[in-house]
């Protein structure tokens, strides 16, 4: 059969040639909504790719973005992809160590930066030893005043180029259209490239009717940063299928996403739990048309069951699990019902539910521990491996590289089961497991069990050094604001009993006013660990 190349071109030229009529709705700051239609951005796109070029990026080069969730930043996607350059999108809550690091490790030429995160990179500037130029994504006439230099206005730049400009021709597939760092949840970033083959193949997958069936007629809202993993791949196969996309701009509030779902009609949501943990209140609060939404996809951290069940049962959300990395474009497992488990109890659907689910067509996985391939019955623990066509096969330029990737497997560092229907449960990350007394105690486990108390508004159970057993659990607890005064230690404690074997328990239960979180919201447990390792020290 033919051999033509899978490029992010025949993407963003099917949306311009197909739905030229469709929106992009771009909210860039609380005040100011942008309603682009797929022929405008086809345009704008085109006259960035021209702009870079008369800046100087060429075939191959990194230009890095410090941006949110905006049209600006969609045109980027493909305008940087689409020249032949590579999109590094960067996550700019990282710590000024973290930026300066992955900023020279990709050696970016070019930077396009939101107006509120010039001074961020103001302060590190001096230590940026690729960089050439900064542009600015400023939705102003004139440029904000800044000691970045040399510096562009995005909007005077597009003035200034082809909006007909001629994508290249001579991209192969296998070529890197962007890359990623890992948000350093557990050390140093690590980065991963995206090749423009794997960007299509994976946009494939988030179109299929049994991952997330993303299609035309949806309104698509990544609340996933789009420098977190491309916004989980949403805003590449929104473009190339032509569904309408809301994308939120900064500094967003439980509020406004459900302003904007109601508004918008939004049809598929995406984010971690933290985000709609927060929207989860909203909703408890006030009432709003949610009718629209066909799918909330959870993901990036363990779905607690109580918050499945809260959107299922009370609002009637289509609340799914899905599981993945940076390493894996994301989208590695959706869980879905099978057609043959919709009768059973509401209770055995939430088990399932809440489990990380099945492996996406194009993928292949296998769970192995010291002595082989795991059983395939729910219960036997071992790490995840995986392998396909949109899985890194490397670290960008890092010595880490060969722990985790060998014998053509990428190995995930999750520690996992699998059902005998194929669900994978991800009971901890290698790093976060706690080894007790030569058992494994998963924290996950704990925290799930602790977060459907109705008092817990959020658990994180660590590891914490111990003379006798090597490690036990500590439970951290944030209680809801109106159990502050009510609820005990040995409450949780006698709630968890009857749950888990008596050797699981946590060995104490410390109450914080939050937990701490990294960039992307995610628990902090490094922190947690760190803080706690010398409680149970005798
Ligand atoms: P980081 O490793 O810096 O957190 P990633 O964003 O790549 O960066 O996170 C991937 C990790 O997040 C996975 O290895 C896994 O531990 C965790 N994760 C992602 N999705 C889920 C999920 N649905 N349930 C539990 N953990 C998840």
């Amino acid at each position: 059969m033919m051999n033509t190349q899978l490029t992010l071109v025949q993407m963003i030229e099917r949306a311009e040639k197909y739905f030229p009529k469709k929106e992009i709705v771009s909210r860039t700051s609380p005040s100011t909504i942008h309603r682009l239609t797929y022929k405008e951005v086809g345009k704008r796109t085109r006259a960035l790719s021209n702009a870079l070029e008369k800046l100087g990026i060429k075939h191959g080069d990194r230009v890095g973005t410090l941006a949110w969730n905006h049209h600006r930043h969609l045109e980027a996607y493909f305008a940087v992809p689409c020249m032949g350059a590579v999109l590094h999108t960067i996550n700019m809550r990282l710590s000024d160590d973290h930026l300066i690091y992955i900023i020279n490790h990709a050696e970016d030429q070019i930077l396009l930066i939101d107006e509120d995160i010039v001074p961020i990179i103001e302060k590190i500037k001096d230590q940026l030893l690729s960089v050439k130029a900064f542009i600015i994504m400023t939705d102003r006439d004139t440029l904000p005043e800044t000691v970045l230099d040399p510096v562009y206005s995005y909007e005077q730049l597009l003035a200034k180029s082809d909006p007909n400009y001629q994508f290249s021709k001579n991209i192969n597939e296998n070529e890197p259209a962007g890359m990623c760092y890992t948000s350093a949840t557990t050390g140093k970033p690590k980065g991963v490239i995206y090749t423009h083959r794997g960007i299509v193949l994976h946009s494939f997958a988030l179109g299929l009717a049994d991952t997330k069936g993303l299609s035309e007629s949806d309104v698509n809202m990544p609340m996933v940063p789009m420098f977190h993993v491309n916004a989980w791949g949403i805003p590449f196969a929104s473009t190339w299928f032509g569904s309408k996309q809301v994308l939120p701009g900064p500094n967003f509030t439980p509020q406004l996403i459900c302003e904007f779902i109601e508004s918008e009609k939004v049809t598929t949501t995406a984010g971690v739990p933290t985000i709609w943990l927060g929207v989860l209140k909203e909703l408890e609060t006030k009432n709003y048309d949610m009718s629209s939404l066909r799918l909330m996809v959870c993901g990036g951290a363990a779905a607690p069951k109580g918050l499945i069940k809260k959107y299922r049962e009370t609002f009637g959300i289509p609340f799914v699990h899905a599981y993945g990395l940076t390493e894996t474009t994301p989208l590695l497992t959706v869980s879905n019902l099978k057609s043959d488990q919709l009768d059973l109890s509401e209770e055995e659907k939430l088990e399932i539910r809440s489990k990380q689910g099945m492996v996406v067509p194009g993928l292949e996985v296998k769970i192995i521990n010291q002595q082989g391939e795991v059983a395939h019955d729910g219960k036997e623990m071992g790490e995840l491996l995986v392998r396909g066509p949109w899985i890194a096969d490397s670290h960008y330029k890092d010595d880490r590289s060969k722990e985790s990737f060998r014998d053509g497997w990428f190995y995930t560092g999750d520690i996992a089961t699998v059902d005998e229907d194929g669900y994978i449960k991800l009971v901890d990350r290698t790093k976060d497991l706690v080894k007790s007394g030569g058992e494994w105690i998963s924290s996950v486990d704990l925290e799930n069990a602790l977060m459907a108390h109705e008092a817990v508004l959020e658990a994180a159970v660590v590891a914490v050094p111990h003379p006798k057993w090597q490690e036990r659990p500590i439970a951290c607890v944030v209680l809801k604001d109106s159990y502050r005064d009510t609820v005990t230690k040995d409450d949780l404690i006698s709630y968890l009993k009857p749950q888990f074997a008596k050797w699981w328990l946590p060995d104490d239960i410390i109450f914080l006013s939050e937990i701490p979180k990294t960039s992307v919201g995610k628990f902090l447990k490094r922190q947690l660990r760190e803080q706690l390792k010398d409680h149970l020290a005798g």
